[in-house]
């Protein structure tokens, strides 16, 4: 077969609506185009804590080891977990959905003992359920206690406040997955007293995937300090990561110097933007999307209180070919939506109102786009 250079890239025009990627601004894709400097290059390293900062601005924290862990949201996931405990160690997760069941599967996989609450999903867990949870094992206590705050896969927005209080009041860490929540809703991780956040660029951040911001408390970090053994994944290891991150500035691995000049632009947007005023952009978005659903005789899955502005999940009315419905989305219209996971597959769309992609004309859009479809 002779070989054939493919031709030049040229992808179809999206507008990316679905669980993410979501669309990225074209500052963000200029600053990916800038000349790349060498990972310890003194200009690099300012651009590294003006990045910091950033972070810390968008997780509300002062939270020294705030940095973005190289990879997707899953290497957020994986580091926290694999640094905050020991084989052997207790973590409690509180489950409603796929990437609650995600953290513990992670967590097996690193030998670490996991009690599971499970509720159906699309519910989300009150105070008292969580300490009910601490409460009952005083024998073999949690070290940790792992929730999602914005479950991608139901669409619910499980409230936090409280949480940090009654997870330490147990001698435990609170864990938060802000993967679709960070820079789209409401998070406040020092007066919520969550004490270790990940998250992910490709969703409320209007940045490609590849980096995941983490942020880790000094409750955290003394727990961290206490291991017997360092963790067992090294590229994950947070002592190391902060030692390049921190004034030490020790070589760990080659970070990417443009998925980092591309966070740190993203995270002046939000900041431009102001973290109320986008909180209220992604509120405003999400309540005239699902006053359009209504209109077409479509409701949200999720209720009203623990909706989620960000991702809503759609119930598909019965009998219908929901696959059909986001392809003609795609083909005719190049509108992403998502599919659901799991036990909602064929029961929902995922649609996400995220970052760039949460304006107003889009939702004006994809709301006529589905009155068409729907027609026919
Ligand atoms: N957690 C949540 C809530 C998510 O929505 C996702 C991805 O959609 C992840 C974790 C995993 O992130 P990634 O796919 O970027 O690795």
């Amino acid at each position: 077969m002779p070989f054939v250079i493919p031709p030049e890239l040229n992808p179809s025009p999206r507008l990316l609506m679905g669980p993410g990627p979501t669309m990225v601004h074209p500052r963000v894709l200029r600053a990916m185009s800038t000349p790349l400097l060498g990972y310890l290059d003194p200009e690099f390293v300012v651009i590294m804590d003006e990045t910091q900062a950033l972070l810390r601005h968008v997780f509300q924290t002062e939270n020294t080891w705030t940095l973005p862990v190289s990879g997707t949201g899953m290497a957020g996931m994986e580091s926290l977990l694999a640094n905050l405990l020991e084989p052997g160690e207790r973590l409690l997760v509180c489950a409603a959905g796929y990437f609650g069941s995600r953290l513990e599967e992670v967590a097996r996989r690193h030998g670490i003992e996991v009690t599971k609450l499970e509720k159906p999903w699309g519910e989300v867990y009150a105070p008292e359920e969580v300490e009910a949870a601490l409460r009952a094992n005083p024998a073999n206590p949690a070290k940790v206690v792992a929730i999602v705050h914005a479950e991608t896969s139901t669409g619910a927005l499980q409230p936090l406040e409280g949480l940090g209080e009654i997870a330490h009041r147990h001698g435990a860490l609170l864990l938060v997955d802000c993967v679709t929540s960070l820079g789209g809703v409401p998070l406040r991780l020092d007066d919520w007293g969550i004490d270790a956040a990940y998250s992910g660029t490709q969703k409320c951040l209007g940045c490609p995937p590849g980096m995941a911001p983490v942020s880790v408390s000094e409750r955290a970090r003394e727990a961290i300090r206490a291991r017997r053994a360092p963790p067992s994944a090294w590229y994950f290891d947070l002592a190391q990561l902060a030692r390049y991150w921190g004034p030490e500035r020790v070589y760990h691995h080659t970070v990417s110097c443009s998925l980092v000049y591309a966070l740190r632009e993203g995270l002046r947007l939000v900041a431009e933007e102001g973290l109320e005023a986008r909180w209220a952009r992604h509120a405003a978005n999400a309540q005239q999307f699902c006053d359009g659903l209504a209109e077409l005789d479509l409701a949200p899955f999720v209720p009203a209180p623990n909706r989620l502005p960000t991702l809503i999940t759609v119930r598909v009315p019965a009998g219908l070919d929901e696959a059909r419905v986001r392809t003609r989305l795609r083909q005719e219209y190049h509108i992403e939506i998502g599919a659901g996971l799991g036990p909602l597959k064929g029961q929902v769309w995922r649609v996400g109102l995220m970052g760039v992609s949460s304006q107003r004309e889009n939702v004006t859009l994809l709301l006529g786009a589905l009155r068409e479809i729907l027609k026919d």
